[in-house]
C-alpha cells in the first residue's frame, strides 16, 4: 500500500503509459528502461502558492497556485497554464507528465510542465481577471524563463490572460523575452499558435485516414466536443476540407445537428464571440437544424459519424459512449483534449482495432493528435529566440511536417515494438507512448538522471 495521497487523473496517465510500455518487447529489449520509467513518473519540481486578488466589490478571494515542473531532459520545461475550480494536483500531475511525452512527438526541444489555479474564469469582470492574472504571475515569475519554464494557455487562458501575465513579468523582472508562449502577434506571438492545436489535429487526422484507404475529409461526417480555442479551429478546418461538423458541446450541454443539420462558420464565429466574453453555449441560438440538449455530451446523440474528434476535457468519452460511436459506425477517434478517453473507452476502441482488422478503429491519443499546439509555441521560441517573426505559411507548413512525422513516428515504433497478429492495424497509442518515452528516457540517461 502506499502511503501518497490518491491522484485518480495522475494515476491513470501513468496506467495508460505503463501498461503500453509493459504490453510491448521495450521492457524485454531494454530491461533498464524500468528505471527510467520510475524515475520519470516524479516530478523534478512541484511549485505551490497562494494567490491573493481582490474581487470587483473589494473583497479578499484567495486561490491555490501551481506549477508542475515535470521533466527538463528534453529542453525548457514547457505546457500550459489551466484556470478552472476542478484544478489540483492530480489534474496537474497527469497534464505535466502528459506534456513530457507529447513534447518529446513534436521533435523539438521542450520538456513537460504544467501550471494553473483553481480559479473559476466564469462569472467573473475583465477587471476581475486582469487582478487575478497579475496576482497569479507575481508569484509565478520567480519560478519561470525563457530558458527556465515557458508557459502557455490550456483551458481558461488564452490570449487575454496570457497578456496580462506576460505585462506582469516584463515589470516584475524588468525582461522582456520569450517567457510565455500564445502571445499577441505583435509582441512577439507566433502566427497559426490560436490555430494550431485544432489544425495540427485535422492534419493529424488527415494521415489516419489516408493510411486506412478512407479517402480525403470530403463529406466525412465529424462530431467535435468543447467550443474552445481546440475545438472552434479543429471545427473550420474539418469545414474547410469538405467535411461535415454535427455537433459542439460545453460543460452544460452539446449542440448537435438534427434534420441534416450542420455546424456553419457563421456558427462558430458567433460561439467564439460568446465564449471570449465567457458565457454558455446555452446561450446561443442557431439559426439552422441545430438542438441544444442541457447536460449532455455529444457522443450518444450524433448517429453516425465517421471521426470523433473530443477537443473539451479530460474524461469526456466514457466506455459506453465509446461503444456507441462504434455501433455507429465511428472509425476514428483523435484527442483534441488531454486524456479525452477514460482507459475503458480506449480498451473499447483498442480491442477492435485488434480483432476487426480490414475495417478497423484507429484511435489516437491527446499526446499524438494534440501535439500541435505546443508545437507551434516551440516555433515561437524559435521565433523569440531569433528575435524574427515567421509567415503564417512557413508556420503552416512546419505545423504540417511535425504532425506527419508524430503520426509516422507512432505507427512505426508500433510496428517495431508491439507484437500484432497477421492484419493487426498497429496500435497509434502504444506506438506514440514508446516514441515518447524512448527519446525521454534516453536524454535522461545520457545527463545522468537515472543510471
Ligand atoms: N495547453 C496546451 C497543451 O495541452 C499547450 C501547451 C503549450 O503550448 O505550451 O499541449
Amino acid at each position: 500500500m502506499s502511503n501518497l495521497p490518491s491522484e485518480p487523473e495522475f494515476e491513470q496517465a501513468y496506467k495508460e503509459l505503463a501498461y503500453t510500455l509493459e504490453n510491448s518487447t521495450l521492457f524485454e529489449q531494454h530491461p533498464e528502461y524500468r528505471t527510467a520509467l520510475k524515475v520519470v513518473s516524479i516530478p523534478e519540481r512541484v511549485i505551490q502558492f497562494r494567490v491573493t486578488w481582490e474581487d470587483d466589490a473589494g473583497n479578499l478571494q484567495v486561490n491555490r497556485g501551481y506549477r508542475v515542473q515535470f521533466n527538463s531532459a528534453l529542453g525548457p520545461y514547457k505546457g500550459g497554464l489551466r484556470l478552472h475550480p476542478s484544478v489540483n494536483l492530480s489534474i496537474l500531475k497527469f497534464l505535466g507528465f502528459e506534456q513530457i511525452f507529447k513534447n518529446a512527438l513534436t521533435g523539438l526541444m521542450m520538456g513537460g510542465g504544467k501550471g494553473g489555479a483553481d480559479f473559476d474564469p466564469k462569472g467573473k469582470s475583465d477587471a476581475e481577471i486582469r487582478r487575478f492574472c497579475v496576482a497569479f504571475m507575481r508569484e509565478l515569475s520567480r519560478h519561470i524563463g525563457a530558458d527556465t519554464d515557458v508557459p502557455a494557455g490550456d483551458i481558461g487562458v488564452g490570449g487575454r490572460e496570457i497578456g496580462y501575465m506576460f505585462g506582469t513579468y516584463r515589470r516584475d523582472r524588468n525582461r522582456f523575452e520569450g517567457v510565455l508562449t500564445g502571445k499577441g502577434t505583435h509582441w512577439g506571438g507566433s502566427l497559426i499558435r490560436p490555430e494550431a492545436t485544432g489544425y495540427g489535429l485535422v492534419y493529424y487526422v488527415t494521415h489516419m485516414l489516408e493510411i486506412a484507404g478512407a479517402g480525403s475529409w470530403e463529406g466525412k461526417r465529424v462530431a467535435i466536443s468543447g467550443s474552445g480555442n481546440v475545438a472552434q479551429y479543429a471545427a473550420l478546418k474539418c469545414i474547410e476540407l469538405g467535411a461535415t461538423v454535427v455537433s459542439l458541446s460545453d460543460s452544460k450541454g452539446a449542440l448537435v445537428a438534427v434534420d441534416d443539420g450542420f455546424v456553419t462558420v457563421e456558427d462558430i464565429e458567433a460561439i467564439m464571440d460568446l465564449k471570449l466574453k465567457r458565457k454558455s453555449l446555452a446561450e446561443y441560438t442557431p439559426k439552422g437544424n441545430l438542438k441544444y440538449i442541457e447536460g449532455a455530451r455529444p457522443w450518444v446523440h450524433v448517429g453516425h459519424v465517421d471521426v470523433a474528434l473530443p477537443c473539451a476535457t479530460q474524461n469526456e468519452v466514457s466506455k459506453e459512449e465509446a461503444e456507441v460511436l462504434v455501433a455507429n459506425g465511428c472509425r476514428f477517434i483523435a484527442e483534441g483534449s488531454n486524456m479525452g478517453c477514460t482507459l475503458e473507452a480506449i480498451e473499447v476502441f483498442e480491442n477492435e482495432r485488434r480483432t476487426k482488422k480490414g475495417d478497423a478503429i484507429w484511435y489516437a491519443p491527446g499526446k499524438a493528435a494534440n501535439c500541435g499546439g505546443v508545437a507551434v509555441s516551440g516555433l515561437e521560441m524559435a521565433q523569440n529566440s531569433q528575435r524574427l517573426s515567421w509567415t503564417k505559411e512557413e508556420v503552416d507548413q512546419k505545423l504540417k511536417d511535425i504532425m506527419k512525422n508524430a503520426f509516422y513516428n507512432g505507427l512505426e515504433t508500433a510496428k517495431k515494438y508491439v507484437p500484432m497478429e497477421e492484419g493487426e492495424l498497429p496500435s497509434l497509442v502504444a506506438g506514440s507512448n514508446i516514441a515518447g518515452f524512448v527519446k525521454v528516457a534516453q536524454a535522461m540517461y545520457e545527463h545522468g538522471d537515472w543510471w
